[in-house]
């Protein structure tokens, strides 16, 4: 961006612009999958929905392309462009929580530490992501799969409204009574209808889990898979976690010659008391015997951020996923396959359940593409060394085609790569028509496309 826009740029916005000669400007263009690696023309790190507006408005008006960026997250780097103009909300990141109401306002660069510290003071909780480092935005418009999904649904099904900049540059507010196709774009169709600035949010009283991660030995995989695959039709709400294919990292609860191997891993989290989840474990525990367990009483919000330091900023990510119904024999000998080559401890393989809570809500009552499924997979494959780019990008390939067969023709859309463009319709299942409808109304000249894009 030569000097005289980006001036035009300063003097419409209150936050800082970040261009090609700032001194900051390596910091401010980074994201947090390190293969990205773009230079943008701008950087505007907006401190109001107003500046967002304006920095919405100078695209439309410039043909800059727009990128918006919450927690940086995204595995295809839709956070920033070569040439673009990115919308930085982390300065947007104040929560304010109405315990009474159990209601929580969040900016729009909130990540899920900074929601769950604030509604952890009043004993409250939502549907969050499993690391704490995501921004609660791009999660949460995606759909948003975590730990409380099957006591409280998605993230998004806990949305009540949300403050959006629309692409004509308007600060409106989307609710079942406001912008009402709007709002249920917003839920499950990604960033692609607006900039959400500001997110209200239902909370549930949630304050310690009973859970934990545990370690069991490959060869009891196919047993562990199939007793989840039956366990998790019937299992208490407040049971939340996954199944996953997980290096041992080196943490005392392992036993010191076994750290670096390969395990089928358990992940739970547990909102009712220890007894009952223990009981729940103890039936995991029938089936096989745990080489390694750090499973008790803690704060959810601890167990949130109990993985973020398997995953910091900076390493080289490529991600494949599908939904799945029933984990079949046949699906479930290709992950054994699969799966213990998972290449480092950063590295994992995760089925979330999807049922519960998230099969009460119609499948046609939000944007969320497939709660007709009962698993959502990922193959996460996440490395700090670019040398093993070509090596690891191929274990994710091999294994996404080798389950692909087994899956129900469609993928989460917040763990789909920048080369899934062309199976976006799948992913939005049956939704997909009317959020193209929503999508001519709201964004007519898809100014929102780095993101899973809904061709208007
Ligand atoms: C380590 C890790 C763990 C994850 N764990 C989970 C998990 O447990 N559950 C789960 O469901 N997903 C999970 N994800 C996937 C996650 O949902 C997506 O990566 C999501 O895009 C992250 O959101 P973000 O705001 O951090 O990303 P960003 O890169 O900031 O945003 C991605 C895109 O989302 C849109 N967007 C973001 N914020 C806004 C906003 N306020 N208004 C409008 N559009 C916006 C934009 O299109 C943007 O380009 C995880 C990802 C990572 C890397």
């Amino acid at each position: 961006m030569t000097a005289q826009p980006a001036e035009a740029l300063r003097a419409r916005v209150s936050g800082s612009v970040i261009t090609p000669g700032s001194p900051d400007y390596d910091e401010a263009r980074k994201v947090y999958n390190f293969m990205i690696d773009r230079r943008p023309a701008a950087i505007v790190q907006c401190t109001s929905a107003t500046d967002v507006a304006a920095v919405v408005r100078q695209a439309a008006e410039t043909g800059l392309e727009l990128a918006v960026r919450g927690g940086a997250h995204s595995v295809p780097g839709f956070g920033t462009a070569d040439g673009a103009l990115v919308a930085d909300l982390s300065g947007l990141n104040t929560v304010t929580v109405d315990p009474d109401a159990r209601t929580a306002r969040a900016g729009g660069g909130v990540t899920w530490a900074g929601f769950n510290e604030a509604t952890a003071a009043h004993g409250l909780a939502t549907t969050g992501g499993v690391v704490s480092t995501t921004g609660i935005g791009g999660l949460t418009l995606g759909g948003g799969i975590g730990y409380l999904a099957r006591g409280y649904g998605l993230s998004c099904d806990n949305l009540i409204s949300a403050q959006v900049v629309t692409a004509d540059g308007q600060i409106v507010t989307a609710s079942e009574s406001e912008h009402p196709d709007l709002f249920w774009a917003l839920r499950g169709g990604g960033g692609n209808f607006g900039v959400v600035t500001e997110f209200t949010f239902r909370l549930h009283p949630v304050s310690d889990i009973y859970g934990g991660p545990m370690f069991f030995e490959l060869s009891d995989g196919p047993a562990l898979f199939a007793y989840f695959n039956e366990f998790i039709k019937t299992a208490p709400r407040e049971w939340g976690g996954f199944p996953a294919f997980q290096i041992a990292p080196p943490l005392p609860f392992v036993p010191e010659d076994r750290v670096g191997e390969p395990f089928v891993a358990l992940v739970s989290c547990f909102t009712g008391s220890a007894e009952e989840a223990e009981k729940i474990l103890q039936g995991f525990r029938d089936v096989a015997t745990p080489v390694a367990e750090h499973v008790g009483t803690m704060p959810y919000a601890a167990l949130n951020g109990a993985f973020d330091a398997l995953v910091p900023r900076g390493l080289q990510h490529y991600w494949k996923a599908e939904f799945a119904g029933e984990l079949t024999a046949e699906a479930i000998k290709l992950h054994m396959e699969h799966g213990p080559r998972v290449p480092t401890v950063n590295s994992t393989v995760h089925f979330y359940p999807i049922n519960g809570a998230v099969h009460d809500v119609a499948p046609d009552a939000t944007a969320f593409g497939h709660r007709d499924a009962s698993f959502a997979i990922v193959i996460a494959g996440m490395w700090p060394d670019p040398a093993e780019n070509e090596a690891n990008t191929k274990w994710v390939k091999d294994y996404d085609a080798a389950i692909a067969p087994h899956s129900m023709g469609g993928m989460y859309v917040n763990f789909a790569s920048a080369d899934d463009q062309s199976k976006v319709a799948a992913n939005y299942g049956a939704n997909y028509e009317r959020l193209r409808e929503v999508k001519r109304r709201y964004d007519p000249s898809n100014l929102f496309h780095l993101n899973q894009n809904i061709q208007p």
